[in-house]
């Protein structure tokens, strides 16, 4: 049996020397059967607050969802960010980037993808504006086909890529993921020159686990299956007790 992620997810941290990284769905919050339905939950909101205090600012969201959907999760909480898998970014100063380059790959992608899809009842695509997710929720049997669309979309696209995740296959823009997101936080203050913690439970996490990994940092993975995280927690139960015990 191979050394799989310790379950020992350290919970003391030099608080002006660490830079925190959360994901959101599947991490803070349970995954429900629609991303409208999820909801993150005042004691999660609270800690995350004082987290950010206590780290002097140094604290930033890594999700797929897109900002505006991120800001409503943690509202009134508005926290640097990364959304769309990178795609999206707001800085510690509050300024905003959004990617442009694969405007166009996306444009082609999302009527391919609306013909596919059609009027099916059991397959639905969610137009981020950076990102199209392919949610299969409500019929797990057609996961081969919608990830095989999605792969054949993006293979014959060289600007765009496709992210499998928890029911889910995104179509996106290939130079952007969570760990180049990570990365450009790492460059710029209050993050920089502090050791990065990232928390994350899907594939789409992966690259941020490799890019704190390479920082030397600390990588969590929340649930089952494969991973380059160092550590894993089993559920979310779990992350609000490892929150709870950071801020205690
Ligand atoms: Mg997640």
């Amino acid at each position: 049996m191979g050394e799989g992620p310790r379950m020992d997810v350290p919970t003391r941290f030099p608080p002006h020397e660490t830079a925190w990284f959360f994901d959101i769905d599947g991490t803070l919050a349970e995954m429900m059967p629609a991303p409208e339905m999820v909801q993150v939950g005042p004691e999660v909101t609270e800690r995350l607050t004082m987290l950010f205090g206590i780290s002097q600012g140094a604290l930033a969201i890594v999700s797929g969802r897109a900002l505006a959907s991120i800001d409503a999760l943690l509202a009134p909480l508005v926290l640097p960010a990364s959304g769309q898998h990178g795609a999206q970014r707001r800085a510690a100063d509050g300024a905003v980037r959004e990617a442009g380059a694969a405007t166009a790959s996306l444009a082609v992608a999302r009527q391919r993808i609306a013909a596919w899809v059609g009027d099916s009842p059991s397959i639905r695509a969610e137009d981020k504006g950076h990102a199209i997710a392919i949610h299969y929720r409500a019929a797990p049997e057609f996961a081969d086909a919608v990830r095989g669309f999605a792969r054949d979309l993006a293979d014959a696209d060289h600007n765009l890529r496709a992210q499998p995740g928890k029911m889910v296959v995104e179509i996106l823009d290939a130079a952007h993921d969570k760990g180049a997101a990570i990365r450009t936080f790492l460059a710029e203050p209050p993050f920089r020159g502090r050791r990065p913690v990232f928390i994350g439970d899907d594939l789409g996490d992966e690259p941020g686990f490799e890019a704190v990994n390479r920082a030397g940092g600390v990588s969590i993975k929340v649930g089952d299956g494969p991973t380059a995280a160092q550590y894993r927690l089993p559920d979310v139960h779990a992350v609000h007790a490892w929150l709870a015990a950071l801020v205690a």
